[in-house]
């Protein structure tokens, strides 16, 4: 049982949304939407891709949040995917944001979200971005180099840094320690500097690196975040913030561990940095919030049939007729799809039918192509699907982490528009009373 307190009114705060939430009557689900537009489009002749925003979703990942890591207050990354529809629903639900960049923050604070909610989770930081958070009032920063700590005593003096440290991320799909985090050898010194330049550091930061499968690696960071903090109040330092990062899973098996991964973060808290010490602990997770949030829907733009590059062994096997398919649809790799080349948890997709199969239809290998002149602009192969037309649709599920924000318009192909839906039960809940709750 979880309840939410909002803040104020949600319909006031995604009013505010030019993107136009549709609240769903009457039991409208997500595919009635995805029908409406895909008609309400070819009643104009477009058949650009899209996505439809679940913020139903959203809400249930932020209850199950708030039932499970009661300590750690989220504070969504916002380079996961920054439309302006989920920074205003999370505002709404009261969470804080990680921006890693001027025009993140900028971003932020256009749509509302006010300065003390903000942490500037960049440890290498442009002088002018500095600036631009100092003369915003956007003072919780990280750094995890000398270098910086003197960017900052230049740029924002009164700054309240927070000390990134390097984890163990072997368990992560995508790994940043190499890139980001002092050594335990380094912490010593560079906490010795901040304070040579009257410089406060209030706090410890980790990441255990993107889709993260063991968490054993939360709690030997949570440890390793107690050592620094022992040696910053060694030196005089008030600590007072711990900032356990991202990495929390979004899909897939690992997103169903997440009540495991609480308890053991839970139970290293309660350890290392028990209630009462006066520590405030917060999170920046990205993909947990977002990624089943999207569903991407793209058209079949052209089509190619491909007689001699059957696998004939396979295709016995499935009693299909000998032919190969390559399909060209209007998003791709450039586009929302880019997950494919830098995303383990995405390298492969699998896009299926908007229109009913019938069991009985023959399926054939089939190659799907982004739509640009490159051929890494690959969205699938050898992937056994029923005949597609030029003109039909596909749906991708579970399209919302690094997907918006990392898309490229390459060969000036439109980016999908966003779609951004809510139940009329969730919307009258969440608006009728300032405390939400649901049954799990
Ligand atoms: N915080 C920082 C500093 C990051 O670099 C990232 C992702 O790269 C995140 C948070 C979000 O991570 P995730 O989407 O795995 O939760």
């Amino acid at each position: 049982n979880a309840s939410v307190t909002t803040n104020g009114s949600v319909s006031r705060i995604l009013s505010l949304d030019s993107n136009n939430v549709e609240i769903l009557e009457d039991g409208k689900t997500i595919n009635d939407v995805i029908d409406g537009k895909i008609k309400e489009l070819s009643a104009v002749d477009n058949e650009e891709p899209f996505y439809v925003l679940s913020l139903d979703s959203m809400l249930k990942r932020h209850l199950r949040w708030l039932t499970n890591l009661p300590r750690v207050k989220p504070f969504y990354a916002m380079k996961c995917n920054n439309t302006p529809t989920v920074v205003r629903m999370l505002m709404a639900l009261g969470t804080g944001f990680d921006c890693a960049s001027k025009a993140e923050i900028q971003l932020a604070l256009s749509l509302g979200v006010t300065p003390d909610k903000i942490i500037y989770a960049h440890t290498t930081k442009p002088m002018s971005h500095i600036r631009y958070a100092c003369n915003h009032r956007v003072d919780v920063m990280t750094f995890d180099s000398e270098g910086e700590l003197l960017k900052i005593s230049l740029c924002h003096p009164q700054a309240k840094l927070v000390l990134r440290i390097a984890v163990d991320d072997s368990k992560s799909l995508v790994r940043l320690s190499s890139k980001f985090g002092a050594r335990m050898s380094s912490v010593g010194k560079l906490l010795e500097q901040a304070g040579e330049l009257g410089l406060e550091v209030i706090g410890v930061s980790f990441h255990v690196g993107s889709g993260c499968t063991g968490s054993l690696a939360y709690k030997q960071a949570i440890a390793d975040a107690r050592y620094v903090f022992d040696v910053a109040s060694l030196l005089g330092f008030q600590m007072r913030l711990l900032d356990i990062g991202g990495g929390f899973s979004g899909i897939g098996d690992f997103q169903e561990k997440f009540e495991e991964f609480s308890e053991v973060i839970n139970a290293a808290l309660d350890k290392y940095f028990p209630p009462g010490s006066g520590v405030e602990v917060i999170a920046e997770p990205g993909r947990y919030y977002v990624e089943s949030a999207f569903t991407l829907a793209v058209n079949v733009v052209a089509k190619r049939v491909v007689a001699d590059e059957v696998d004939e062994q396979n295709n016995a096997e499935r009693n299909s007729p000998d032919k190969a398919m390559m399909y060209y649809i209007n998003d791709g790799v450039y586009g929302s799809m880019s997950c494919i080349t830098f995303d383990p948890a995405h390298s492969k997709l699998e896009p299926y039918l908007h229109r009913a199969v019938d069991s009985s239809e023959p399926t054939y290998p089939s190659v799907i192509w982004g739509p640009t002149c490159d051929s890494i602009d690959k969205v699938t192969e050898n992937y056994w699907m029923p005949e597609l037309h030029v003109g039909e649709w596909l749906l991708i599920d579970n399209m919302g982490a690094y997907s918006v924000s990392v898309s490229t318009d390459f060969n000036s192909f439109e980016r999908a528009r966003i779609y951004p839906v809510v139940t009329a039960k969730t919307w009258q809940a969440l608006n009728l009373s300032r405390t939400y709750s649901i049954i799990h």
